[in-house]
């Protein structure tokens, strides 16, 4: 199974993306979280993405597209492989066909999670993220049992930087701008399923896996 999640910032792609992963046992790749990991390690690509991510503009296409090339060749994606966050520009979509198409293993789906954008701001200027295990939260929609603690590893919960109102605005307007395409794009490819990523979480996973499953 390769899938990609796609949708605006906040529609919920980590937090469906995380069960999906568990459910049909295939590896994760955020490039966001990837991203977030090379910062806090302090290497080249974390510097060179932080200040386009501070101000919730996308990294530059070449660095992301060898990124994800060097990812999708790692042994662990034999069975498949669920994309989160990327890709996010029509230069990264192409790219990730040509990728594929020599690799001969095209996409199984693209899924698009929808929500509007008044929820979208509330969703991510509430979301709290696991320091230790990365699992994501929400203070009102999905609040961990006890107060900034991870129910599942005990680790502090923290937001992100890129969470407060103002960088949430800018990260919609570049969705909208250089992301939203996609849905065009992978429509025309007849790969496309829109799922109303409104509904509560369970109920969108029970979407996802009953469209997913019929596939399969
Ligand atoms: P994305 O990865 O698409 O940016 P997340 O999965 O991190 O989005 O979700 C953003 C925030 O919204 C998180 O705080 C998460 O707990 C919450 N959330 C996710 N899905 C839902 C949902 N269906 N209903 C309400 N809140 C949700
Ligand atoms: P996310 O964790 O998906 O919300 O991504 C956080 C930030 O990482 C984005 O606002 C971008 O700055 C950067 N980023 C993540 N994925 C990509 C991508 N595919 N292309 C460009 N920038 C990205």
């Amino acid at each position: 199974m390769r899938i990609i999640l796609l949708g605006p910032p906040g529609a919920g792609k980590g937090t469906q993306g995380e069960r999906l992963v568990k459910k049909y046992k295939i590896p994760h790749i955020a490039t966001g979280d990837i991203f977030r990991a090379a910062i806090k390690e302090g290497t080249e690509l974390g510097l060179m993405a932080k200040d386009y991510m501070d101000q919730g503009l996308l990294v530059p296409d070449e660095l992301v597209v060898g990124l994800v090339r060097e990812r999708l060749a790692e042994e662990d994606t034999a069975q498949g492989f669920l994309l989160d966050g990327f890709p996010r520009t029509l230069a990264q979509a192409e790219a990730l066909d040509a990728a594929l198409a020599e690799m001969g293993t095209p996409l199984t789906a693209v899924i698009n999670v929808d929500v509007g954008q008044d929820a979208l701001v509330e969703r991510l200027t509430g979301r709290r993220v696991c320091r230790g295990c990365g699992s994501t939260y929400h203070i009102k929609f999905n609040p961990p049992t006890v107060r900034s603690v991870c129910d599942k590893c005990g680790g502090e919960l923290y937001q992100r930087s890129d969470d407060s109102v103002d960088t949430v605005r800018q990260r919609l307007e570049v969705y909208r701008r250089q992301t939203e395409p996609l849905i065009a794009y992978y429509q025309k490819q007849g790969i496309l399923y829109t799922v109303d990523g409104s509904r509560d979480i369970d109920q969108v996973f029970a979407e996802i896996t009953s469209y997913l499953d019929q596939l399969a």
